[in-house]
């Protein structure tokens, strides 16, 4: 968490400063210990100081601010990083500011509670080597032969493989439950296991999932960290139909309790029914025909 719906929702959510001139950029004074900013602040500031806002663009779970001279400020979020346009949370934990002129916004911020998100200043040249290169396509964009080209000779269990950003770019923990559960794959299934048909199916619940919960907003947990660049709750947490609801019934089957399970460290949920290793559950193909 956030995951690519949450920064697609920065993304969307901080648009309106495109066009915009920056006046400075600072770190907000913060007790906390400091997040991974590089350059140096002060290179930044100097850097930037006068520039345009030419775009929004998104890497992964990265936002990418593009300024007129090529220059790209890449804001990784990590595990409770916020891309802000309104007052953030807390003021104690914002991390760097950005002071606008001429637009509808005086500020961007990024606030990070736990402080593990990064910013960088990249030059152009630099974008492919340090950003590109760990990437593989964009969820929202591969084709099942592309994931199917990446994945099909690993060993690997299919949800612990779909968080291998170099593998397919955007997926976590959470989204990645729910894609398995909506294409009908038992996520222990190895990659190397999969047939041509599972792989569409999980490219197609990939691209489903995805863009239900942007309509959304993204997924807001119980520990409220998430909110869209003006400071609101995302609305996905409602339509989760695996994430973190063992011993509920599934609501497609209806015929089993979802199951936790840990795999690398991480929880998997899943339904032991209607999600098969081989094969494709009555339940799934009325859902997904
Ligand atoms: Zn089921």
């Amino acid at each position: 968490m956030p995951e690519l719906p949450e920064v697609e929702t920065m993304r969307r959510g901080v648009l309106p400063i495109v066009g915009s001139r920056i006046e400075s950029v600072d770190r907000p004074p913060c007790l906390r210990r400091p997040i991974q900013i590089r350059p140096r602040i002060d290179a930044i500031d100097r850097r930037l100081r006068h520039r345009f806002v030419t775009s929004i663009g998104r890497r992964g779970k990265r936002v990418m601010i593009e300024m007129d001279d090529g220059q790209v400020m890449v804001i990784e979020p990590r595990m409770t990083g916020l891309v802000l346009l309104a007052d953030p949370p807390t003021t104690e934990h914002l991390r760097l500011r950005i002071v606008l002129s001429g637009g509808p916004c005086e500020q961007l911020l990024f606030w990070d509670r736990r402080g593990l998100g990064t910013v960088r200043l990249l030059h152009p040249s630099e974008v492919a080597s340090v950003i590109d290169v760990k990437l593989g396509n964009d969820a929202l964009q591969i084709t099942p032969d592309q994931l199917r080209m990446k994945l099909s000779a690993s060993r690997r269990a299919i949800k612990i493989a779909l968080l291998d950003q170099s593998a397919v770019a955007g997926i976590g923990n959470l989204y990645a439950a729910e894609i398995l559960y909506v294409a009908g794959i038992d996520p222990r299934t190895r990659c190397d296991k999969l047939t041509r048909p599972q792989w569409s199916r999980i490219v197609a619940a990939t691209g489903k999932v995805l863009q239900l919960a942007i309509h959304h907003e993204g997924s807001t947990l119980s520990d409220g960290t998430y909110r869209n660049a003006l400071n609101n709750a995302g609305g996905y947490q409602n339509y989760h139909r695996v994430y973190d609801r063992a011993g509920k019934p599934c609501l497609r089957c209806g015929d089993a309790e979802i199951r936790r399970i840990v795999q690398a460290q991480r929880s998997t949920f899943f339904c032991p029914n209607c999600q098969q290793k081989s094969g494709l559950h009555p339940s799934v193909s009325a859902e997904i025909d």
